[in-house]
């Protein structure tokens, strides 16, 4: 725990590690309203890009969690970032909800339509969770990645939890599909657990990696991000990941709690 009370930024996810469907964390609104008042940095981090940052400050604030849009991390963000640093802007052909699309529309990009897509040349083909999918939009996303244009993906996860222990198919389950269908091709991932994510997590809190405790629920994506760029990692319990699934794991997090309410001693 030492080495969680040494962090200056703390960051968390949310769904499953400071809410479930059913409502807060028992705890969690005190747990980050403690991180706040010990000076340290606080921010939240989620792969879900399936709604705009907006929604997100909104549901956060309906929390009466602390939170203001700097304090927000999306994978979606850390696709705009990846975008810009490779010129692959303004025009691009986002697989995203409508949403989604607005707000990169808002930050200067060029978002084709279905109809736009394959006659004009996107410099990028960006792959969200898009909870509007349809046959036509992955048909254009096929034929995309058929020519090589650069194909980024949101995020990694398989599944989107809806309950403790009930799901729908995230971009994880999209990039299998595109997979599959274009004979073994794969996606640049941005979002947790990747190094673009970490990028993305170090430019804003500007402290060490060893300095920044990543606390979150899924192993594959928030645990190992921590664990293999030096953060210091902490997994609670509250959400999807259970004792046996983490004895069964290689990604084991520096630190187990039930969930955020135990840490609010270490600060
Ligand atoms: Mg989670």
């Amino acid at each position: 725990m030492q080495q969680f009370s040494a962090c200056q930024a703390i960051v968390c996810d949310l769904d499953g590690t400071l809410y479930l469907e059913s409502g807060p964390i028992p705890g969690a609104k005190d747990f980050l309203n403690r991180v706040c008042e010990s000076g340290r940095q606080l921010y939240y981090f989620t792969n879900n890009t399936s709604v705009s940052r907006q929604k997100w400050i909104d549901k956060l604030a309906t929390l009466d969690f602390p939170a203001s849009p700097e304090q927000l991390i999306t994978s979606a963000d850390c696709a705009e970032a990846y975008l810009r640093r490779h010129s692959l802007y303004p025009t691009i052909y986002l697989v995203g909800n409508t949403e989604l699309k607005k707000e990169f529309v808002s930050r200067g990009f060029i978002c084709l339509s279905e109809e736009q897509a394959l006659a004009s040349e996107p410099l990028a083909v960006v792959l969200s969770f898009d909870t509007e999918l349809s046959y036509q939009k992955i048909c254009i996303c096929y034929e995309l990645i058929l020519r090589d244009i650069p194909y980024i993906a949101t995020h990694p996860d398989k599944l989107c939890p809806v309950t403790r222990t009930t799901f729908k198919p995230d971009v994880g389950s999209f990039i299998a599909l595109f997979e599959t269908a274009t004979d073994g091709r794969r996606p640049i991932i941005v979002g947790k657990p990747t190094m673009e994510a970490v990028r993305f997590i170090s430019d804003k809190a500007n402290v060490a990696r060893h300095k920044i405790a990543f606390i979150g629920d899924r192993l594959y994506t928030d645990i190992r991000m921590a664990t293999t760029s030096g953060m210091v990692s902490v997994l609670v319990l509250s959400g999807e990941t259970t004792a046996s699934m983490l004895e069964d794991t290689m990604d084991q997090p520096l630190i187990v709690v039930n969930s955020v309410a135990d840490l609010i001693k270490y600060l």
